[in-house]
């Protein structure tokens, strides 16, 4: 059974044939999939999804281009409370620091993204991050804030295998989304094949980062088989192989026993 680490079902583009996507996901072999909740608007959609599947589960974070509508304070209450007292919130995130698109300063996307690793680190959970353009500070802040006592996921990867070494060595397990399967992937290709398939995971992003052969179009959570069969190929393993060692690491690096 498959494992979609990180999708965005909530999103309005799914207004229209919510229950259709998740059926569509089902039909598709996925047993689990972790939506996330990013600022004031998707964490509630999010929750509202929790209750609603019970094979939907959340992580619940402040987004870096949302850093600056953040109140630092009661909004890092709040994702506490969430994780603290909902068993089905399993990680912080998505956080991170995004400098493609220029929507909060630099400085109050660090200060946000060190403040949610502090907490993730003092209540244990593991953290999922969201790097664009970004990879050098990334890394900083991981190491400075200790970011490997809690671990977690650098969702859709698209650095080095150098980032990825130091990612892997401060217990984060790489995940990867459509991007990988576009022909010209050459480096995340690279990288796929070189992680250890202890620390792989793979994803959707639904409804962004659609895989070949759909780029394009609205991403969902059945194309994950999509990103499974691509690192099938790559490591040489059959897809139920592959699908049941990401699921494995996604339960184990999210807590998840059912
Ligand atoms: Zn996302």
């Amino acid at each position: 059974m498959l494992f979609d680490t990180h999708a965005h079902l909530d999103s309005h583009k799914f207004d229209s044939d919510r229950d259709e996507v998740i059926e569509r996901a089902l039909a598709a072999g996925v047993d689990t999939i972790v939506n996330i909740g990013f600022n004031r608007e998707t964490i509630p959609t999010t929750m509202a999804l929790t209750e609603k599947y019970p094979f939907i589960y959340a992580a619940v974070g402040w987004h870096p281009t949302d850093a600056v509508d953040m109140k630092l304070e009661e909004d890092l209450a709040w994702i506490e409370r969430l994780c603290t007292t909902h068993p089905k919130v399993v990680a912080i995130g998505e956080i991170g620091l995004d400098y493609y698109w220029d929507t909060s300063p630099k400085d109050v996307q660090q200060t946000v993204f060190r403040e949610q690793i502090r907490l993730a680190r003092r209540i244990g959970k593991p953290i999922v991050i969201h790097n664009r353009d970004a990879h050098e500070d990334i890394v900083k802040l991981l190491k400075e804030e200790r970011a490997s006592e809690v671990g977690g996921i650098m969702h859709c990867f698209s650095g080095s295998w150098e980032t990825a070494q130091i990612c892997l060595d401060m217990n984060f397990h790489i995940s990867f989304g459509g991007p990988v399967t576009f022909k010209n992937a050459r480096v995340p290709k690279e990288v796929l094949e070189r992680v250890p398939l202890d620390r792989l995971l793979i994803e959707t992003d639904a409804p962004y980062l659609t895989p070949h052969p759909h780029r394009g179009k609205r991403n969902e959570s059945a194309y994950v088989r999509l990103v499974a069969e691509t690192a099938a190929e790559i490591k040489g393993v059959s897809l139920e192989e592959i699908a049941k060692i990401t699921g494995d690491n996604a339960r184990r690096c999210f807590g998840i026993t059912r």
